[in-house]
């Protein structure tokens, strides 16, 4: 099937960014250069452009960074009241209302993602995060977790989410009354940046908040000071195994928000339609790169075909392309090793047997793309019924009764997150009751809050974050 129809392309202006050449850390409230680090480039993904030269910091980057995080601890933030916290998380929270376009077009030219995602999920998401947190901030009497914090948190988040992944780290930190340091990941480190300068221009207190951009080392010297009090983690099971080890037998607090490989469940009483929409939401927004996606859809057996039939039929009219232009629905794959980390795993599935098809749509000559994907006579011994794709790839199973239904959405190492689809609100109970996954969504996919609590079971991690568990792993 081809395109349906040709359309205009209305391209978001990308004139209300300012990208500067080069960026500095921000330590102790100021862009400073790094003492220790390599400076790296960060591109835009759907041209391969260079957006801008970032810092890398070193070893005593991090330790300048923890210093000054120390000091705006013990001098002014945990020792102010928290309705005076809270003024600074609401302008936050303010700022980031004010400059919510120029955010998300900076987010979408560093990530790729389509500016619909990143102006209406991600933003408001963010938003809504520090107006949360803000909130619970003069009222930590209340929240079951005790009111002191904990002290300096190191942070490190990865690159699908980079302003959302740092609004649910700092948000709950601060209003805490803990301080951070914060590295956003190697090929999304803009809108981290930017932040920087939202927390100069709210005139946080200098230390409170810093941003050490660089790779995978800078995370690693971060994690091992000696003067973080808590590691909190968003990013892969593997690397979230080696940090565990390595603050086992510290006094070092951590969470972990890991990998995971959800099941999108459809009994054969579902509203087909709105299901559609779930399953593509659940494993096509944002390019697949998503934790908590949907990528193994479960279909009972009885309405397989259907389901399939008019699930190609929709994916035929998913747009990828320009992640500025607003008619996109699939934006740009984040980085050349993400595809093709995306590509050798759609390879063995198809050398493992499992029948792809993938929509026809043109990629275009530059940047990093990968066509929206199903594989069907998917078993559970195939790799990519089992390893997490981070990408725009869906594997098909199926299922004739609701204890197989469960028993093959539990059969994973992770338990993230799960979708059930059906006309019978006792069925979701208790299928919700048997799925081991820390979300469970019925009757719709991809759906966040700040109010509601996140997090994993098993491989996927442990911790929460949003809501008020949320401020459990920043209390003592
Ligand atoms: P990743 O390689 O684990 O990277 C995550 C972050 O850790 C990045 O900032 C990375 O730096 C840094 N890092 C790498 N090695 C490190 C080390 N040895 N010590 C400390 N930090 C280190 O993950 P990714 O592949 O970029 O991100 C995708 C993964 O994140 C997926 O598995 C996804 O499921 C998971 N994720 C989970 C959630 C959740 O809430 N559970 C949310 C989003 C994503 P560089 O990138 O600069 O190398
Ligand atoms: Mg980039």
């Amino acid at each position: 099937m081809g395109k349906l129809f040709d359309y205009a392309p209305a391209p978001e202006s990308r004139a209300i960014v300012n990208i500067g050449a080069s960026y500095g850390l921000f330590i102790n409230g100021e862009f400073v250069d790094p003492v220790d680090g390599e400076p790296f480039k960060t591109v835009n993904p759907a041209s391969e452009e260079v957006l801008a030269e970032v810092s890398a910091a070193g070893p005593q980057d991090v330790d300048r960074a923890v210093t000054a995080a120390r000091r705006a601890f013990d001098t002014t933030w945990s020792r102010m009241p928290g309705r005076e916290r809270a003024k600074y998380l609401f302008r936050i929270a303010r700022i980031i209302q004010e400059r919510a376009r120029e955010l998300a077009v900076l987010e979408s030219l560093d990530n790729g993602k389509p500016i619909k995602e990143s102006r209406d999920v991600d933003l408001p998401l963010v938003a809504a995060h520090f107006f949360y947190y803000a909130g619970w901030a003069d009222k930590l009497k209340y929240s079951g977790y005790g009111e002191t914090p904990l002290g300096v948190a190191g942070q490190v988040i990865p690159w699908n989410f980079p302003l959302l992944m740092l609004a649910w780290k700092i948000a709950p930190a601060l209003a805490c009354g803990n301080t951070v340091v914060l590295k956003p990941a190697e090929t999304t480190p803009l809108t981290a940046l930017a932040f920087a300068e939202i927390c100069q221009q709210a005139e946080l207190p200098p230390g409170v908040v810093n941003i050490l951009t660089g790779a995978g080392e800078t995370g690693r010297a971060l994690v091992e000071h000696s003067g973080i009090d808590k590691i909190a983690f968003t990013g892969s099971t593997e690397v979230g195994k080696a940090i565990a080890k390595s603050v086992a037998g510290t006094r070092k607090r951590l969470t972990l928000e890991l990998g995971g490989k959800a099941a999108n469940i459809v009994f054969d009483d579902a509203p087909i339609d709105q299901a559609i929409e779930g399953i593509v939401g659940g494993i096509f927004f944002n390019q697949g790169h998503v934790c908590c996606a949907g990528s193994r859809l479960l279909v009972q057996e009885s309405v397989a075909d259907d389901v399939l039939e008019r699930l190609r039929r929709r994916m035929s009219t998913l747009r990828l392309g320009d992640p500025l232009d607003k008619n996109t629905d699939v934006g740009a794959i984040n980085s050349a090793a993400q595809l093709q980390k995306i590509r050798e795993l759609s390879q063995i599935g198809e050398d493992e047997g499992a029948e792809r098809w993938s929509a026809a749509c043109e990629i275009p000559d530059r940047g990093f793309w990968y066509p929206p994907t199903v594989f069907t006579g998917v078993t559970q011994a195939h790799r990519i019924a089992r390893e997490e794709i981070f990408g725009p790839v869906l594997s098909v199973l199926t299922f004739r009764t609701p204890d197989e239904a469960v028993e093959k959405a539990n059969n994973t190492p992770y338990g993230l997150s799960a979708g059930v689809w059906t006309d019978k609100g006792s069925r979701i109970l208790s299928m919700a009751n048997r799925l081991r996954a820390g979300v469970v969504w019925a009757n719709t996919f991809n759906k966040f809050d700040p109010t509601s609590p996140f997090g994993g079971y098993k491989e996927s991690g442990f911790g929460r974050e949003g809501g008020r568990h949320g401020l459990e792993g920043y209390l003592r």
